[in-house]
């Protein structure tokens, strides 16, 4: 709902219609801002609700050339346009027509012009609304609500689309499945509200561990995933043991108190024994419980081979 008033600016080269105006819009619905050329009305624009263009002293050609500025193509957010013409000039009436101008003839009446302007204004605005609000839910629709990193069906979308990239495109993908050891324990001797607090900082220390190009899931309750795309499996291995160190380093809870360990598994395509997304994920969750069962805090690839000589007790 509209709480003050609109701003409108009005680009009147001549200055003459700007009394007349001033007296048939009034203040309490629209706050006017003058400006006296092109160069100085598109300066303005971001900082106003709407345009008003006055037919002035302009040639047919330089106000022809203001509007197509002042309505650019593409999603590019703008204040809408009310283009004020003479009715002789038609040109000017359909490229305003055209470009998704409102159109008010001169003379105009009064009440037409407030109404046609508030009118044009007042849609525009809910229509910017509207448009925050879909974003706003797109953003919702893939961000897991407790951690705010992206969710299960995002994770599992993104990987059969980076899967396919990688194939064709003859990169490498890596996966690598993050899962929280004991995890339980902390909710038992601490409560879910200190166990929540936790994974929302292992989220935390999970994005930091990773590029903006990486995709951090969480994959389901105490348990991520790392989409790395271009990033072979000893690149992922760099990785899989920064995260594993960020989160053992963590002083998490509500007191910074509490201290967690994770166990990875982590897979590479290509691989010969890797042909689908599915077969990624199960490869990187096999390595993962082969992590789980040599002792937990530690990495575990798929082929089971350490690479290099990481420390050898946190890698097979
Ligand atoms: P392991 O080392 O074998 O992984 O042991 P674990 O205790 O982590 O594994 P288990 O699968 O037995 O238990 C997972 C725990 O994660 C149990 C569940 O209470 C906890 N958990 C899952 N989702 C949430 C959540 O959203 N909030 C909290 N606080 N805890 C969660
Ligand atoms: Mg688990
Ligand atoms: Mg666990």
């Amino acid at each position: 709902m509209k709480t003050k008033p609109f701003t409108l600016l009005v680009v009147d080269d001549s200055q003459a219609l700007l009394p007349h105006l001033v007296r048939t819009l009034g203040p309490e619905d629209f706050a006017l801002r003058v400006a006296r050329s092109g160069p100085e009305a598109l300066g303005l624009t971001q900082e106003v609700d709407g345009v008003l263009l006055c037919p002035g002293e302009a040639s047919p050609a330089e106000a022809h050339a203001l509007l197509e500025a002042l309505t650019p193509p593409g999603p590019t957010p703008r204040p809408p346009v009310v283009v004020l013409a003479p009715p002789e000039d038609k040109a000017l009436r359909l490229a305003a027509l055209r470009r998704g101008a409102e159109l008010i003839l001169t003379p105009w009446d009064e009440e037409e012009l407030r109404i046609r302007l508030y009118r044009s204004l007042e849609t525009h605005q809910k229509w910017t609304e509207l448009h925050s609000q879909v974003e706003e839910l797109r953003r919702l629709a893939v961000t897991d609500g407790l951690t705010q990193v992206h969710n299960h069906r995002y994770f599992q979308e993104r990987l059969r689309e980076e899967f396919r990239r990688a194939q064709r495109y003859d990169e490498s993908l890596s996966l690598i499945l993050v899962d929280l050891d004991h995890f339980k324990n902390i909710n038992d001797a601490h409560g879910h509200g200190a166990g929540d607090r936790v994974l929302r900082e292992v989220a935390a220390s999970l994005q930091h561990s990773v590029r903006e190009t990486d995709l951090v899931a969480r994959y389901g309750g105490e348990e991520f995933a790392i989409l790395l795309p271009c990033t072979h499996l000893p690149g992922a291995l760099t990785v899989a043991e920064r995260v594993r160190r960020g989160i053992s380093d963590l002083h998490a809870g509500p007191e910074g108190a509490l201290r967690v360990t994770a166990s990875l598994g982590v897979s590479s395509f290509p691989h010969r024994a890797i042909l689908t997304p599915e077969q990624l994920l199960l490869t990187a969750d096999e390595a993962l419980y082969r992590a789980k069962r040599e002792g937990r805090d530690r990495i575990c690839l798929h082929p089971p081979a350490p690479l290099f000589s990481a420390p050898p007790s946190r890698v097979g």
